[in-house]
């Protein structure tokens, strides 16, 4: 965009106070998110949650000149201001201008998923064929489209955006700002669903974006969204895709890894080669060529274009580099495509000065003059601060770059040269192909590890859900607990992570944890097992679904309901007593129960029970007892509801041996964090979690001396102890001390010698040879297992887990 204060304030009816005629072409609403502050409006977006107001100040400190707000603060000198009624419907209204008054062609997206991979996809396969703006990140709702939207320029040529809805007539006010010409509808899921009446209300809303799309391209798979569709844009081009045949875009043969499919496009054939074939994957790309055929690629640039696609999680990590630096690490591959990827990403981070280094680029069919001149074109856009160029190719070019500018062989030249410790407070992005191995640079520039940590496998973790999975129905939803952060290991790292592998539910025991979840970005539905009464409020604002277990419970939730003016069905879970008895209605209650809930306008999603001793081989007749409680009691429920809510009742040692009572859902925990009660089960599942430390010291300590406080243990010879900086106070229990326990080094049991410290432990490594200061030690893992270690306990694996202390930092592997 490009406008003066006057023509945004005419467009959108706003005041201007100070200079009218500054010119503006970037609004950022995040103060500490503003890359540029030339031509960039600080926006206070006020919403009835939050004010934006309250960062002014720290926007006008780093340079803004222009605020628009809904309020004037004139205490603040040198600043013109835009004063809007709206601040939300400012940013609408402008957006909607500036869309309409461009002259671009335009892909929506919307769905339940795949709308921020499709719209990368495409991304990547277009922006050198047309000159192509898109959201960025997944920036799709009431306040990200309108940003989206704004960073139109006169040259673009194409636009890319997606649009995401949560609640009923959310579409209506995005279309009214954005009517794209081709309109995409991915897959739609029970995201959100729960904000509508039915399947039907969440389609109808969505195709609403579609309104006055020339083109609609829609998964056909969904038989609803075909009806609908075809019934209400029956004038428009329509094209559908998916895995049936009777879509106009379909596969043509069953699909194996590593060989071609072919795709069916109407009575075109189109094959290519894929690596992955998991349904969603194989699914977008069939939405990827339909979109590409309609703006007019031809089918071989489809394959090449498709050929180069990266994943959209390219591995582009940003870690904490010595002297305040961040390294954003890219060494796996390098071409044109992937450095304008890794240099947006650079962007998002506001460090005063960054620096690149860069290497070759190898395998690229392309004239070496032109190549080097895009590449330093790219590059000179950026100011960088120094540029270290390796490899003999692109350091013939040094000259085309602006900045400081080195050349460099290979990396170890540039390692050996030292130039790398004078970064400082700087942003370094590597980029390298992978023959240069320059992540070499990164583990140089790397903060140091912490030496005690708790790492996450989500790998594993993933495998373990599969593997429950691979014991169900496929129409069995499951339900992740990540209650009490989630079993220790974090909560929003392990829900985001589920979310993304499309999990149906979460579990939390408590209101605020599922609000930490809904604040950090995460959609899925969650129950919240144990709403407190005072709580009641948080849970509808933050669309949390409560457990309902008893009458008391069940009367305040629906208070706080009627009071919060909801007018749609909210969803709600009954709990049943099945022998458990903990919480939960009885057999005697049902009858009021639904009396109740029929008078009020509570929707119950589901009903469901907990097993006391799935895991109790000993306990089967009691298991089998709830099992039938559980039918006999929730059948009688629905029978006087009316309707049928689903149902579920096994936790992760029900869905192994109880695999027949699924019913609609269940409720995996420890078993997706790779334990189980039964040893066959056990056999098939990976270790998630690994905590491990290094040895501090080792000393030898002479015969008759003792270790550690009130002198518990002597040595009876000269004895070789290691000292490890881990003790109670990061949740190991003092009991383990005194040779009661053990851990690992260099797969070896070594025992706990003496009391454990506050802050350490000491173990006798007498029988442990090559032992040195700084080796790896496992606390559990492997060898000693999680579950050996919490019989040196003396609890359960669950109980270790969420003791260990929030001090100890918790890692995340996937790759
Ligand atoms: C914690 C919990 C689970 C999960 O139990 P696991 O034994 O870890 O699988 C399931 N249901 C309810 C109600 C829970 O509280």
């Amino acid at each position: 965009m490009n406008y003066t204060a006057h023509q945004i304030a005419e467009i959108s009816n706003a005041k201007v106070i100070g200079n009218e005629s500054l010119l503006i072409k970037n609004i950022a609403f995040d103060s500490r998110i503003i890359y540029s502050t030339k031509n960039t409006a600080f926006i206070a977006i006020n919403t009835h949650k939050n004010s934006g107001e309250k960062f002014i100040e720290s926007a006008i400190d780093r340079g803004i000149k222009v605020i628009i707000s809904e309020h004037h603060f004139p205490q603040f000198e040198n600043i013109t201001w835009i004063i809007v009624e709206n601040s939300v419907e400012f940013l609408q209204k402008l957006a909607k201008y500036h869309f309409e008054n461009a002259h671009l062609k335009s892909v929506g997206i919307t769905g339940s998923n795949g709308k921020t991979i499709l719209k990368e996809w495409l991304y990547q396969c277009l922006w050198n064929e047309f000159s192509t703006v898109k959201s960025p990140k997944s920036f799709n709702s009431q306040i990200g489209l309108p940003l989206s939207l704004l960073q139109i320029n006169d040259s673009h040529q194409l636009g890319i955006f997606e649009v995401g809805i949560s609640k009923p007539h959310e579409m209506e006010k995005l279309e009214n700002i954005f009517h794209p010409q081709i309109g995409l509808l991915t897959h739609i899921g029970t995201a959100h669903l729960a904000n509508f009446n039915s399947e039907e209300e969440l389609i109808d809303e969505k195709i609403q974006l579609f309104k006055h799309s020339e083109v609609i391209i829609y998964n056909g798979d969904n038989e609803l969204v075909s009806k609908k569709i075809k019934e209400i844009y029956s004038s428009k081009k329509l094209i559908s895709y998916g895995f049936k045949n009777l879509n106009n875009v379909h596969y043509k043969n069953g699909i194996s890894k590593n060989e071609d499919v072919v795709i069916q496009y109407f009575d075109e054939e189109i094959s290519f080669p894929v690596h992955q074939i998991d349904e969603a994957t194989l699914s977008n790309a069939l939405a990827l060529v339909t979109v590409l055929k309609e703006l007019g690629l031809d089918n071989k640039k489809i394959v090449e274009k498709i050929n180069a696609l990266k994943a959209v999680e390219m591995r582009l990590e940003a870690i904490e580099g010595v002297k305040k630096n961040i390294i954003i690490n890219d060494s796996f591959n390098l071409d044109l495509d992937s450095l304008k990827t890794a240099l947006q990403f650079l962007n998002e981070y506001r460090k005063p000065k960054k620096s690149l280094v860069l290497t070759d680029i190898i395998g690229v069919n392309a004239n070496a003059n032109e190549l080097y001149e895009e590449v330093a074109d790219l590059v000179n856009d950026q100011n960088f601060d120094c540029v270290f160029l390796i490899g003999n190719e692109i350091s013939e070019f040094h000259k085309l770059f602006k900045a400081r500018t080195f050349t460099f062989i290979n990396t170890q030249e540039l390692i050996d040269s030292k130039y790398l410790n004078d970064l400082e407070n700087q942003i370094i992005l590597l980029k390298g192909a992978r023959k240069f191995e320059i992540e070499r640079i990164k583990d140089i520039l790397e903060l140091r590890k912490h030496d005690t940590v708790l790492e996450i496998n989500l790998n594993a973790l993933l495998h373990n859900i599969n593997y429950h999975k691979s014991l169900l129905k496929t129409s069995t939803k499951m339900m992740a607990m990540v209650k009490a952060n989630s079993y220790g290991l974090g909560s929003y790292e392990i829900s985001e992570f589920l979310q993304h592998h499309h999990i149906d539910y979460l579990g939390v025991a408590f209101v605020d944890e599922g609000v930490e979840l809904r604040k950090k970005g995460i959609t899925v539905p969650i129950i919240v097992m144990n709403p407190e009464q005072h709580s009641y409020e948080t849970v509808i604002e933050y669309n949390l679904e409560p457990e309902i277990y008893s009458f008391r419970v069940l009367e305040l939730f629906y208070e706080a309901v009627q009071k919060s003016g909801y007018d749609k069905k909210y969803p709600v879970h009954i709990k049943l007593e099945t022998g458990m008895h903990r919480l939960g209605f009885k057999k005697f209650e049902l009858d009021e129960l639904s009396n109740t809930l029929i008078n009020t306008n509570l929707k119950v999603q589901s009903i469901f029970s907990h097993l006391s001793s799935s895991d109790v081989p000993n306990e089967k007749d009691f298991t089998l007892h709830q099992l039938e409680v559980f039918e006999e009691n929730s059948n009688y429920l629905i029978n006087k509801l009316g309707y049928k809510p689903i149902r579920h009742i096994l936790n992760s040692s029900g869905i192994t041996n109880y695999t027949d009572y699924q019913y609609d859902m269940v409720r995996i925990g420890i078993g997706m964090l790779g334990e189980s009660s039964n040893p066959e089960i056990q056999k098939q599942l990976r270790s998630v979690v690994s905590f491990k430390t290094v040895i501090s010291q080792i000393s030898l300590v002479e015969n008759g001396e003792s270790v550690g406080y009130s002198r518990k243990f002597k040595t009876d010879h000269p004895t070789k102890i290691a000292t490890i900086p881990v003790g109670y106070a990061d949740g190991i229990p003092r009991l383990i001390g005194n040779m009661a326990g053990n851990v690992g080094i260099h797969k070896v049991l070594a025992p706990i010698v003496g009391n454990v410290c506050m802050d350490m432990m000491m173990i006798n490594i007498d029988h442990i040879n090559t032992v040195k200061e700084g080796d790896s030690v496992t606390i559990f893992n492997a060898k000693p297992s999680l579950k050996e270690f919490a019989e040196y306990c003396k609890t359960i694996t669950y109980e270790v887990l969420t003791s260990i202390s929030p001090r100890v930092k918790r890692i995340y592997i996937k790759d």
